[in-house]
């Protein structure tokens, strides 16, 4: 074990405890699989724990004044900004990001924690009229109780913090299950939750592999709300056994992101948005746009400009500010990548620039003439590859693009305005971005998908309806 390897225990009632069979959870740090850390490897005892810790402090902390939570909130975005080095290290030794996405990611997740502090004020409700004379009608809204969060492995920070804040900020408390591959990020969150002052129990973080616990965690009769992101596989998963059990579940899947250029577009800005819109955190996002689709008449100009700064991507330190490629999370995300571009080569398709490896990193890569035969024409490849497709008219491009079981993001390049609102009307998409990439997100906005890639939306306001409960009350006055 390398002699700096941290070791951590789960964070369960403000302590740091080890597994209950004592077994242990290696953390790697994905550049060259060393070890980073040791965690517990969770069982279905700890869980059971963690969550009677989460439903015990609900039951105090659902009495909570708004005042206090909104100090601790704020606490907690103060800290994280003075604590923001320790985190970004996190994020680039943990989850392999580069230096430019560990410090977006983190100064995202100070915002969504600051925008928590506005939901506090409204876990409210109104007065109805009423069809009986003499009552008074009205509805409160309540914290549900105790909230499985489970996250993936690639915006770890972003996900841990908005949806646990959000949580709180409404009077729930919450039970974080974060990715196997990123572990010591969570932990390292709820500390600082606990020394923004949150109640003891109000966060419990269980580590460990989610294939073996997660349904303990979804199934747990005091788990209220499910929200998970990650591979739309476990999240199918995880809404049956929502429904079967009859909670509440937010579910943000996987993406096959449509990004269309225009022959009116600004070519500049295009290629911009394809390469800052395609490998960001080397193409590991939810709303990465692996499909470019590109009018034949700009089609050689754009890809000629395109590949030129594909190809100089930078690939060196991780915090160095222009690295912008860095390493694949683990073995089992390397082998579909490898997986799509051999198979897409070997059916006939060309590879402009990339397809090569150095260590655990893939160039970034673009991919031409793909055809449907392809695994990487449908299937969500989650690695710095793109294909780009070339199209003749505005209606043929419309029906390529809503040629997806997914369904989660998608942008346009276009000068015409009627074109670009006929994209927004036509795409089957929960997102749609105009003259800007496909990746982007902010705090109150509905954040999330349709058809494979997700049920719900999150974000403030849709996590208000996540973690609260509506009552209706009626007081007979004469
Ligand atoms: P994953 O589905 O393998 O794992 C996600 C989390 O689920 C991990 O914490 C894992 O341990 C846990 N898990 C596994 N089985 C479980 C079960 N039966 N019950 C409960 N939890 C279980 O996904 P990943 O590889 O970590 O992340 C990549 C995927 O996440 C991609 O498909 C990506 O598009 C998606 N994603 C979506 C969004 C979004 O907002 N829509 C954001 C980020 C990532």
């Amino acid at each position: 074990m390398a002699e700096d390897a941290m070791v951590m225990g789960h964070w369960i009632a403000n302590e740091s405890v080890p597994a209950s069979d004592g077994g242990v959870l290696k953390s790697l740090n994905p550049l060259d699989d060393s070890l980073y850390a040791e965690v517990a490897d969770g069982t279905a005892d700890d869980i059971d724990r963690a969550v009677r810790e989460a439903h015990a402090a609900f039951l105090a902390y659902k009495e909570t004044t708004t005042t206090e939570r909104e100090a601790w909130l704020c606490k907690a975005a103060e800290l994280l900004e003075q604590r923001k080095e320790e985190f970004i290290a996190i994020l680039i030794n943990e989850g392999g990001s580069t230096r430019r996405k560990a410090e977006f990611e983190t100064n995202k997740s100070i915002g969504f924690i600051r925008a928590a502090v506005g939901i506090v004020r409204q876990v409210s409700g109104k007065t109805l009229p009423s069809d009986y004379p003499g009552r008074i009608s009205m509805t409160w809204r309540a914290p549900r109780g105790v909230v499985a969060v489970i996250t993936p492995f690639n915006v770890p920070l972003i996900k841990a913090s908005r949806l646990c804040a959000n949580a709180l900020a409404t009077g729930s408390t919450a039970v974080l299950l974060p990715s196997e591959e990123h572990p010591v990020l969570a932990l390292k969150f709820a500390e600082l939750l606990k020394d923004a002052g949150f109640p003891s129990n109000a966060l419990n973080v269980v580590t460990g592999n989610g294939y073996k616990i997660g349904d303990c965690l979804t199934a747990h009769p005091l788990i209220k709300s499910v929200t998970f992101t990650g591979s739309t596989v476990v999240g199918k998963h995880i809404q049956q056994l929502c429904a079967i059990n009859n909670k509440h579940v937010t579910l943000e899947l996987g993406g096959k992101n449509p990004l269309v250029i225009m022959d009116d577009a600004n070519l500049k800005d295009a290629v911009q948005g394809a390469v800052r819109g395609v490998f960001m955190h080397q193409g590991q996002a939810c709303v990465s746009s692996s499909r470019v689709y590109v009018h034949e008449k700009v089609f050689p100009a754009f890809v000629e400009m395109y590949v030129k700064v594909v190809s100089n991507l930078g690939m060196g330190d991780l915090n160095d500010p222009d690295t912008i490629i860095g390493p694949v999370i683990s073995e089992r995300q390397r082998q579909r990548i490898k997986l799509h571009i051999e198979d897409a080569r070997e059916k006939g398709a060309s590879v402009a620039t990339g397809g090569t490896w150095d260590g655990n990193r893939c160039a970034a890569t673009v991919l031409l003439n793909v055809n449907a035969e392809m695994k990487a024409f449908r299937e969500e490849t989650f690695g710095p590859v793109v294909c780009v497709y070339i199209f003749s008219d505005f209606d043929e491009v419309m029906k390529e693009a809503n040629d997806s079981n997914y369904g989660l993001s998608s942008a346009i390049y276009t000068s015409n305005i009627h074109r670009a609102m006929a994209y927004a009307k036509g795409i089957e998409a929960g997102m749609v971005h105009i003259n800007s990439p496909s990746i982007t997100d902010e705090a109150h906005v509905p954040f999330g998908g349709v058809g494979d890639s997700g049920f719900g939306r999150e974000g403030t306001e849709a996590d208000l309806e996540a973690f609260t409960e509506l009552k209706w009350v009626t007081i007979q006055t004469d």
